[in-house]
C-alpha cells in the first residue's frame, strides 16, 4: 500500500462526507463520456504534486527574491516549473504563478494597458473567452472593447475583415484566441495586423496550449509580445496558467503578477504544472495530440454521417460545435438530455446566435479528455452516432437508456485511472 493510498484512508476516516463525495466524482469521471473541450484528465505525478505538502508554504516574490524564509526549495521547484514552461514553448520568459486562465488575462492587461484603453478581441458569439470583453466580466467593465467576428456566410474568420477592424478601430492591444472556434489561427497574420496597427499583439491559447507545445498548431510565441495559456485543457496539467512573453515585458509581466494582481503563489499547483510540462516535453505527448486531432476528425465525420449540422462543416482542431437549429431543440435542452445519457458536453453560443447565452443555439464539444483515456478513432465514431440518436429524440427516456448502456459498456473498455492507488 503507497503513501497516497494511506492519506486517502485517512481523509476516509477523518471526513467520511468529503471522501464519499470525491470517490463519487471519481465514479462519474469513470463512467461518462467527458466529451467538454476545456477538460482533460490529469496524470497521476499531477495529482500527487497538487495534493503534497508544498501548499504550506508562503512565497511571494519570484525564485531568489522572496518576501519569505526558508523557500530554498520552493525556488528549486519554482524554477524548474519555468525553465520547463520556456523549454516547451520556446519563450524567452515565463511566469508560472498565475492562479487561472481568466488572471493571467487580467495580468497581461494590467502589464500592457491603462485602464479604460481599446481593445480588439473575437466577438464572445464567434468564440472569443468571457475574459475577452463580456460586459458582465472585468475585462468589459475595465477596458473598451470591441471585436471581429466571423464570416457571415462561412462563418471563418476573414483576416481581411480583422485588419480593416483593427486600422479603424486603433486598439492599444489586439487580442487572438478563443474558446469555441473549430478551426486553426494564422498567429502571424494577427502579428502583422498589430504592428501595422500600432497595437500590442497578445494571444490566449488556453484551448490549444498542447497543440501549439507539440507543434500541431502554428505558435504565436514568436508573433505576439505576450501569450497565456490555462495549463489544464489540452496541456493536461493542474488547474492553472502562465504567461509567456517577450523579454522586454518580463518585468512589467512579473510586476503585474505580483504583486499587481496575486499575493502568494500556489506552490503545490507550479509543481504540478512543472510536473505536466515535463511530460509535455516527451514525445508521447506530441502522439497525444496528434491522436486528439485524428479523433476530433473522426468525430465530426460521424456526426455529419448521421445528420448533425456543424459550425464552419467541420473542425481542424480539437473541438467542434455542434448547430442545433435544424434540430429544432435549445442547447440547454441538448446539454441536458447528453448528460442523463452520461455523455458530457457544453451549451454554447454560434455565430450571429438568435438565442440567449442562457439557451444558445450550440453543443460545444472536443476530444481532448477522451483521448487521454484512450478512445480510438473507431469508438470517437461510436460516440459521434449516440450523440446524434440523443438530439434527434432529446425526450425519448428510451433512447436515453439505450445510449447510456452503449455509454457504460464503451466507458468500461476504456478504464480511467486504474489502479491509482489515492482512492483504491
Ligand atoms: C478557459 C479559458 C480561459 C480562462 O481560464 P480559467 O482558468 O477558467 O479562468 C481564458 N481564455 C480562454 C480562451 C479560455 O478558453
Amino acid at each position: 500500500m503507497n503513501k497516497a493510498h494511506d492519506l486517502m484512508r485517512g481523509l476516509a476516516e477523518a471526513d467520511p462526507r468529503l471522501h464519499d463525495g470525491i470517490v463519487r466524482e471519481l465514479s462519474r469521471q469513470r463512467q461518462g463520456i467527458e466529451l467538454i473541450p476545456s477538460e482533460n484528465f490529469v496524470s497521476k505525478a499531477v495529482l500527487q504534486a497538487m495534493g503534497s505538502v508544498l501548499t504550506n508554504k508562503y512565497s511571494e516574490g519570484y525564485p531568489r527574491r522572496r518576501y519569505y524564509g526558508g523557500n530554498e526549495v520552493i525556488d528549486e521547484l519554482e524554477q524548474l516549473a519555468i525553465d520547463r514552461a520556456k523549454q516547451l514553448f520556446g519563450a524567452d520568459h515565463a511566469n508560472v504563478q498565475p492562479h487561472a486562465g481568466s488572471q493571467a488575462n487580467m495580468e497581461a492587461y494590467f502589464a500592457l494597458l491603462e485602464l479604460g484603453d481599446p481593445i480588439l478581441g473575437m466577438d464572445l458569439a464567434a468564440g472569443g473567452h468571457l475574459t475577452h470583453g463580456s460586459p458582465v466580466n472585468f475585462s468589459g467593465r475595465f477596458y473598451h472593447f470591441s471585436s471581429y467576428g466571423v464570416d457571415p456566410k462561412t462563418h471563418l474568420l476573414d483576416m481581411d475583415a480583422v485588419r480593416k477592424r483593427a486600422l479603424a478601430d486603433k486598439p492599444k492591444l489586439l487580442l487572438s484566441g478563443f474558446s469555441a472556434y473549430p478551426r486553426k489561427l494564422d498567429f502571424k497574420a494577427f502579428g502583422d495586423i498589430a504592428a501595422e496597427a500600432g497595437a500590442y499583439h497578445m494571444s490566449d491559447i488556453a484551448h490549444i496550449a498542447g497543440l501549439v507545445a507539440t507543434k500541431a498548431h502554428q505558435s504565436p510565441v514568436p508573433y505576439a509580445d505576450v501569450v497565456t495559456t490555462t495549463t489544464h485543457k489540452t496541456l493536461r496539467g493542474p488547474r492553472g496558467a502562465i504567461i509567456l512573453c517577450r523579454e522586454e515585458h518580463r518585468k512589467a509581466i512579473d510586476k503585474a503578477v505580483f504583486p499587481g494582481m496575486q499575493g502568494g503563489p500556489l506552490e503545490h499547483v507550479i509543481a504540478a504544472k512543472a510536473a505536466a510540462f515535463g511530460e509535455a516535453l516527451k514525445p508521447d505527448f506530441a502522439q497525444y495530440q496528434r491522436r486528439i486531432l485524428a479523433n476530433a476528425q473522426a468525430l465530426a465525420t460521424s456526426l455529419l454521417e448521421n445528420g448533425i449540422s456543424l459550425v464552419t462543416g467541420g473542425t481542424d482542431n480539437h473541438l467542434m460545435v455542434i448547430d442545433l437549429t435544424p434540430l429544432g431543440i435549445g442547447g440547454k435542452e441538448a446539454e441536458k438530455a447528453l448528460d442523463s445519457a452520461g455523455i458530457y458536453t457544453n451549451k454554447n453560443m454560434i455565430p450571429f446566435d438568435t438565442r440567449s447565452p442562457f439557451d444558445p443555439s450550440g453543443i460545444r464539444i472536443g476530444t481532448p479528455a477522451i483521448t487521454t483515456r484512450g478512445f480510438s478513432t473507431v469508438d470517437c465514431a461510436e460516440v459521434g452516432a449516440m450523440i446524434a440518436r440523443v438530439l434527434k429524440r432529446p425526450q425519448d427516456a428510451s433512447v436515453i437508456a439505450k445510449v447510456k448502456g452503449q455509454v457504460g459498456a464503451l466507458c468500461a473498455s476504456r478504464p480511467l485511472y486504474e489502479g491509482l492507488g489515492i482512492l483504491g
